[in-house]
């Protein structure tokens, strides 16, 4: 319990300070890359590729805060989860087949409606699958379940065949910035605990070092 009081005290923090500044760093950035792009016929090219893909390694861990800085736009409504899985899931498969990855639904037939932001929802599942996928160099299965859990609750599942997570590390996992990767932001979970905690739900992580993940999104169904 403590463990969940300290990450959401940190969550709301991150969040504030995301809706004060992500905003206003994008648009220097733009210019700033409009003009190396100028610039890059008379500077040496290897120079001006670095600067360039600095400033969008800086645009990703923006875009990744503005997702959380728009309570503006939320507006929940009633949806199909499965159209959202599907929809996420179409949208990777290109990326996973390049990755020798194959993408499997399981759906329960009876799964009913979510009363949710579907870019949120979206953004969430994009997040976890491409976590799974880059969990798996050497590819597998990324099974996507949804399931029913009773009245209340209908858990949607990610599961991959990756490299696995130490059980140290798991209370890690959604701090900002926390990342094992090269080219990682650590903010892909941060954001979707929140994301999902607004949503009412929260998400279970369980995996076994060379054998796999299992994220556990669990959402309370529309009423
Ligand atoms: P990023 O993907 O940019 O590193 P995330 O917040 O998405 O940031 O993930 C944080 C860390 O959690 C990852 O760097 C990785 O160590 C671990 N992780 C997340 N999902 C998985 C997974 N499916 N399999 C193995 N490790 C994972
Ligand atoms: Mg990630």
């Amino acid at each position: 319990a403590e463990e969940r009081i300290r990450r959401s005290d940190k969550l709301a923090a991150v969040g504030l300070l995301a809706a004060g500044v992500a905003h206003e760093i994008r648009n220097p950035l733009t210019t700033l890359k409009g003009y190396i792009q100028l610039l890059a016929t008379d500077i040496d090219k290897n120079y001006a590729d670095i600067l360039l893909s600095e400033i969008d390694r800086i645009n990703l861990i923006v875009s990744e805060f503005l997702i959380l800085s728009k309570p503006q736009a939320i507006k929940y409504e009633s949806q199909d989860i499965k159209l959202i899985l599907n929809n996420i899931t179409s949208i990777l498969e290109p990326q996973a087949r390049l990755n020798r990855i194959q993408i499997i639904s399981e759906y329960d037939s009876n799964i009913p409606f979510i009363n949710c932001e579907q870019n949120q929802l979206k953004q969430v599942f994009i997040n976890l699958i491409k976590n799974a996928i880059e969990a798996m160099p050497n590819g597998g299965e990324i099974i996507v379940k949804a399931k029913k859990v009773n009245n209340q609750m209908v858990i949607i599942q990610i599961s991959d065949e990756g490299i696995g997570i130490e059980e140290e590390r798991i209370p890690k996992l959604g701090e900002p910035f926390y990342t094992t990767k090269e080219h990682g932001t650590g903010l892909g979970l941060m954001v979707c605990f929140r994301i999902i905690e607004q949503h009412g739900g929260t998400i279970n992580i369980s995996s076994q070092l060379n054998k796999g993940t299992s994220v556990d999104v669990c959402l309370p169904i529309d009423c």
